[in-house]
């Protein structure tokens, strides 16, 4: 039997990549976004697809899809400087949009996955990082609105599979790049191929011996459909253990794009984490999965979209970096 789906922050990097393999795999999608940070162009593909349907909506507001089978809860900002800039809003849609999208869950009597983050162990005592890890988050330092949003969303989750039997699960998902991230948005791997890419320095906060531990997209979006079709209500991590410095992740991305870029030392932004590594043993018992894609192969599947991407942003209107996505630690 068809199912439907409905895919919060679709028009985000993970939720596109997430609704073209849910489309693939022969669901109808419904995609909300209200695009705060999220790009209509990620979807464009889909235009003519009579299988997607695209709404512009805020999910803290909120709304009726009708039934459906399948709730993927992605919407949040997810990068630092974005959600350092909305941070009301990130709070807000980690709160009251988590719960407008489980109570559509409960009236359908959906199943539901719901994207949480490495972030939940803020800069983590334990090393590497299992489930059972309690974190070590600063309540109230500038990365709060993403870590306790994210902490409550968990709670708000596991309360609706408790007490209103809803069919949740969730993952908590580690550093994930590749096509389709936003150029601008400031993560580490945007900044640096875009840096590279335009002959420009690369930007290092702090010393770049903190580390982490990236996961190609493809290789994310294959735990979570196989974590949604499983069983396990409470949090299980998606990444890829393979832990590197922000040094090593420069020099990587240096080797695969062949530019020969400085390196620029700017101030480490307050709370970063140090370290961070998923341990997996739990996805891969579990779900019989693990990630395949090494940090240069996956940087090389991803710089034919950021190309693009560059060219677009120098010709008329274009717009490389929008706002406050900075190149720069800035926050
Ligand atoms: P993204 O910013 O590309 O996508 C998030 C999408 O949510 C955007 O399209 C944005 O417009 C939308 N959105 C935000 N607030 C909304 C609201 N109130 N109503 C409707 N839509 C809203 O980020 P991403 O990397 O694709 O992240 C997707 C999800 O995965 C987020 O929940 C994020 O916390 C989680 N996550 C991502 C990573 C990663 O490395 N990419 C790591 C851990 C967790
Ligand atoms: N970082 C960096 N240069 C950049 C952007 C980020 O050195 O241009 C560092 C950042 O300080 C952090 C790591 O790279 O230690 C990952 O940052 P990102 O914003 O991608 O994600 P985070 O894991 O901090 O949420």
């Amino acid at each position: 039997m068809t199912k439907s789906a409905l895919v919060t922050g679709a028009a985000g990097f993970l939720g596109s990549h997430l609704t073209d393999r849910l489309l693939g795999d022969g669901c109808l999608v419904l995609g909300v976004d209200n695009l705060s940070t999220g790009d209509r162009g990620n979807l464009a593909h889909l235009r003519n697809d009579s299988r997607f349907r695209f709404e512009e909506r805020d999910i803290c507001a909120g709304f009726d899809p009708g039934p459906v089978d399948l709730v993927f809860n992605l919407a949040s900002p997810a990068s630092p400087p974005e959600y350092l800039r909305l941070g009301i809003e990130t709070l807000r849609v980690g709160s009251l949009g988590v719960e407008n999208a489980l109570q559509i869950a409960a009236k359908y009597g959906a199943g539901f996955f719901h994207a949480s983050t490495s972030e939940c162990y803020g800069d983590p005592l334990e090393h590497p990082q299992a489930e059972t890890y309690w974190g070590n988050v600063n309540p109230v330092g500038p990365r709060s609105v993403y870590d306790e949003a994210k902490r409550f969303a968990e709670a708000m989750v596991m309360a609706y599979y408790r007490s209103r039997g809803v069919d949740t699960r969730m993952a908590r998902i580690f550093n994930t790049y590749g096509p389709r991230l936003h150029p601008g948005d400031g993560r580490v791997i945007s900044n640096f191929i875009m840096q590279a890419l335009r002959g420009e320095p690369l930007t290092i906060y702090g010393d770049g011996r903190q580390t982490r531990s990236f996961c190609y997209v493809d290789d994310l979006i294959e735990g979570i459909v196989r974590l949604s079709r499983s069983e396990e209500h409470s949090p299980v991590n998606l990444g890829n253990p393979d832990e590197c410095t922000i040094l090593e992740c420069a020099n990587a991305v240096l080797e695969v794009t062949g530019c020969a870029s400085q390196l620029s030392y700017v101030e480490l932004p307050v709370d970063d984490p140090a370290r961070r590594r998923p341990d997996i043993t739990k996805a891969r018992a579990l779900l019989g999965w693990e990630p395949r894609v090494t940090l240069r192969e996956g940087l090389k599947k991803s710089l034919d979209y950021f190309r693009t991407r560059m060219a677009e942003s120098a010709g008329p209107g274009g717009q490389g970096n929008r706002g406050a996505r900075s190149q720069g630690a800035g926050y």
